[in-house]
């Protein structure tokens, strides 16, 4: 006997097929808008910290408007940031795509905040529309030929339709579009998990091709030995980083990197990993060799059952360099949440100003970046360390927020 499912039956599985269909498309549509209402609404804060800075900044005697403009900007964005768990970065994405897609795709904006553009697509029509010269007649043409393909196509296919789009309207020569983003060359590092990282340069593609065949060229040349067991991804590697470290060259420069090591590791009767600065967690095997044997590595004991660091502000830190160390090891970054500027190129800052009889011991120091640090002083984000370090941040609309605790 046939049975044919009725509509409203929902034992039948085309019925509950039907449903999960249906959800799933509500669903990502209530991503789409609901997305698009957060990158509005942050938009809309940061504007208005822009037009009344004294919901950010104190009336502290800032030289002129610009800059109190410029402070209530940065203490919003922190303050946004540290709301929604999400980087400054973030924010100023967000903030610089609405601006972008409201003034040069409008009918690409509405579409996404009704629901009906991904976040991945409507990011793609900001990014590309952003690098649109300034030409009324072109940027419309732009809104008007992506809006389409936006609602339809999925993200891999709509970003190679777009540039598409994007490379017929472009007036500007490409060697002058390359030109500015040669501006935009840097490195990357990227902590990766088993002890291993990532090193990464953003080049222009000439450097890049002849980077990669010095690098063919040596290690293959290293290959021929009959005696070389390593891989052709290997040579290539060492190859690299010999060449960057100047091992074996005259360019060789002193680098010291700390490393934290538990004492029971230390002495071989614990396995539990120690930390390297800038990185994360290592090894045993390996911290036990970086500290035995490299000159370049110093090291940081701790306390075998609490982990704390061994006091050393008082056992071993007389000197004022020392001190800087460790809270160097400590911070590991700069101690406002989520920002990842690492402690060396941060400032170290008395949480209690010294004209507050805040004193110069460990548990009033803290590394703060020169964005932070002057956030800090010039915006009403205030700041409190408690008697074992711990930092706490409030944020001029009163969001309270510890700083992300030390590594180990
Ligand atoms: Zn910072």
């Amino acid at each position: 006997m046939v049975t044919f499912p009725t509509a409203l039956d929902p034992a039948s599985p085309d019925v509950r097929v039907e449903f999960g269909l249906a959800e799933a498309e509500f669903a990502r549509q209530s991503i789409n808008r609901a997305t698009a209402a957060q990158i509005a609404a942050i938009h809309g804060v940061l504007r208005e910290a822009r037009e009344t800075p004294r919901i950010y900044v104190g009336p502290h005697a800032l030289s002129s408007n610009r800059e109190h403009v410029e402070f209530a900007e940065r203490a919003a964005i922190a303050d946004l940031a540290v709301r929604l768990s999400v980087s400054e970065n973030t924010i100023r994405a967000f903030d610089a795509q609405a601006t972008t897609m409201i003034m040069r795709t409008p009918r690409t904006w509405s579409a996404f905040r009704g629901g009906q553009v991904s976040p991945a697509n409507a990011r793609v029509v900001a990014e590309l529309a952003a690098t649109l010269p300034d030409d009324d007649a072109v940027l419309k043409q732009f809104d008007d030929a992506v809006t389409t393909p936006a609602r339809d196509l999925a993200p891999a296919r709509f970003s190679t339709r777009a540039r598409g789009i994007r490379e017929r309207l472009h007036a500007e020569a490409a060697s002058e579009r390359h030109a500015r983003r040669v501006d935009d060359r840097r490195v990357r590092f990227t902590p990766d998990v088993d002890g291993m990282a990532w090193i990464e340069a953003f080049v222009p593609g000439d450097v890049a091709t002849r980077l990669m065949a010095h690098l063919d060229a040596t290690a293959f040349a290293l290959a021929s030995n009959p005696a070389e067991e390593r891989t052709m991804d290997q040579l290539r590697t060492d190859e690299l980083c010999k060449l960057l470290l100047g091992d074996g060259t005259s360019t060789r420069v002193g680098v010291r990197v700390g490393v934290v090591v538990p004492v029971m590791t230390l002495l071989g009767l614990s396995e539990e990993p120690a930390i390297l600065d800038g990185y994360g967690p290592i090894d045993a095997a390996t911290a036990r060799r970086l500290t035995a044997e490299a000159p370049s590595f110093y090291r940081v004991l701790t306390h075998p059952i609490t982990g704390t660091v061994l006091d050393l502000d008082r056992v071993t830190l007389r000197v004022p360099a020392d001190m800087k160390r460790w809270l160097q090891l400590r911070d590991q970054v700069c101690t406002f949440p989520g920002c990842g500027r690492r402690a060396a190129r941060c400032d170290l800052d008395h949480t209690v100003d010294r004209q507050f009889g805040g004193t110069t011991k460990v548990t009033n120091l803290s590394h703060l970046c020169r964005k932070h640090h002057r956030a800090k002083h010039m915006t009403r984000w205030k700041v409190a360390q408690s008697r074992d370090g711990t930092i706490e941040w409030t944020s001029p609309t009163g969001f309270v927020r510890a700083a992300d605790p030390p590594p180990f």
